[in-house]
């Protein structure tokens, strides 16, 4: 799950890094009070699901509460394209936040590496709004320390990532605690990624985290009570969105014409390589898992098919858990309870097929033996206009 740099600064507080004073606001009246009661130059900053929102034109500062109502009057309810997203988003909320005087930008985050099977802690002091380029061109002005999950982020380990980094040694001994309270935030929270980009030094040498980025472990979410609210699906994919509040293990893909429905992620991406193969293009990736009952099968049909470019429908079950006669049950609600436009193919292999093929016989979907023959099939049937 996403946060929004307000909420992500909610608990860098919670964990004691230090954050500037500042206040969300949704209209330009509370842009002014908020403004107003900071009583200094401003930075208003456009709330969206994205990074590069300075590039955006979504980060903007202001002298006065006349400015800042001027700013947020034109940002507020505008839809701007941020390019890391590759989205068009519309900024709904601002932060109000006190202006700090930069005199480095630090780039800290914790995130996970598959690699080192650890957490790593990533250091540069390159920050700003180029880390992207700075990890293309120079990465060796990025510090990657793995830290132990049964220590966590001792002081050496943190003093030797700023190290490493060549970071300022007058500035080691009061960024260290930084490091740790992010480590805290990062555990806390069930993070995956916990971002400061910049972490800020400022003129008079304080350091202030500037902007946060953070990921929550979506399978954590049940356990992290509090930022349950947090979630704000407003900015994906409708499809998806709708998919997930059903529990369905979706991903819709961009350019495709045939929806592919099976068990098991193995099974479903090799079935995507399989419709690519014949021709076809695959709309999506949903995996019904082990089990499924006949309520979810239907379900996901009814998902795949919202997806108007999809041209046909295959079904590729491998029964373990999964029963054929199941599955086959849950398509024909499905096609009870929809207007469905589409060819179908099904391919039941394992548990109670014959069982499922046997219902499946008195409706007009097109059987299929094998997984390479039921992606010829789809296709063949899908795209023959
Ligand atoms: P991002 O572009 O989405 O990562 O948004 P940031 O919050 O990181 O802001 C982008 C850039 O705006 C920063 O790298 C800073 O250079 C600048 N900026 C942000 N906040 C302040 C501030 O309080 N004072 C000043 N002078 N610049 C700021
Ligand atoms: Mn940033």
């Amino acid at each position: 799950m996403k946060l929004y740099e307000y909420q992500a600064k909610e608990i860098l507080k919670k964990y004691k890094v230090p954050v500037p004073a500042g206040a969300v606001a949704e209209t330009v009246d509370e842009v002014r009070s908020a403004t107003a009661k900071i009583g200094k130059t401003v930075v208003l900053k456009g709330q969206v699901h994205s990074g590069g929102r300075g590039k955006a034109g979504a980060v903007k500062l202001a002298k006065t509460s006349d400015e800042a109502a001027a700013i947020a009057h034109d940002l507020l309810g505008k839809t701007l394209f941020f390019a890391q997203a590759n989205a068009n988003l519309k900024v709904n909320k601002l932060l109000v936040e006190e202006a700090l005087a930069i005199k480095h930008e630090i780039y800290i985050a914790i995130t996970q590496d598959r690699t080192t099977q650890r957490d790593i802690l990533i250091v540069s002091t390159k920050g700003g709004m180029d880390i992207e380029a700075v990890a293309e061109e120079s990465p060796e002005a990025i510090s990657k320390t793995p830290i132990d999950p049964l220590l966590g982020l001792t002081d050496y380990t943190a003093r030797n990532a700023l190290f490493a980094a060549g970071y300022d040694k007058t500035l080691i001994a009061k960024t260290v605690p930084v490091l740790k309270a992010l480590y805290a935030a990062y555990i806390g929270s069930d993070a995956i990624l916990a971002e400061i980009n910049p972490l800020v030094i400022t003129d008079d040498g304080a350091v202030i985290a500037g902007d946060a980025k953070w990921l929550i472990d979506d399978n954590a979410l049940y356990r992290q009570i509090d930022l349950q609210s947090f979630g704000d699906s407003s900015e994906d994919d409708p499809i998806e969105a709708e998919a997930h509040r059903r529990g369905i293990q979706y991903v819709r893909l961009e350019g495709g014409n045939i929806g592919i429905i099976g068990n098991g992620a193995g099974l479903v991406m090799t079935t995507m390589d399989e419709v690519k193969r014949a021709g076809g293009a695959p709309a999506d990736f949903l995996d019904i898992g082990g089990g499924a009952k006949a309520e979810s099968v239907r379900n996901s049909l009814e998902i795949v098919l919202s997806d108007p470019n999809v041209k046909g429908v295959l079904f590729n079950i491998f029964g373990g858990i999964t029963r054929g006669d199941e599955v086959a049950n849950g398509i024909i609600e499905g096609l009870a309870a929809l207007d469905v436009k589409v060819p179908i193919v099904v391919r039941l292999a394992g548990t109670r097929a014959a069982e499922g093929a046997a219902i499946l016989k008195q409706t007009n979907l097109v059987p299929a033996e094998t997984m390479q023959e039921a992606a010829e099939k789809i296709v063949a049937l899908a795209l023959k206009n």
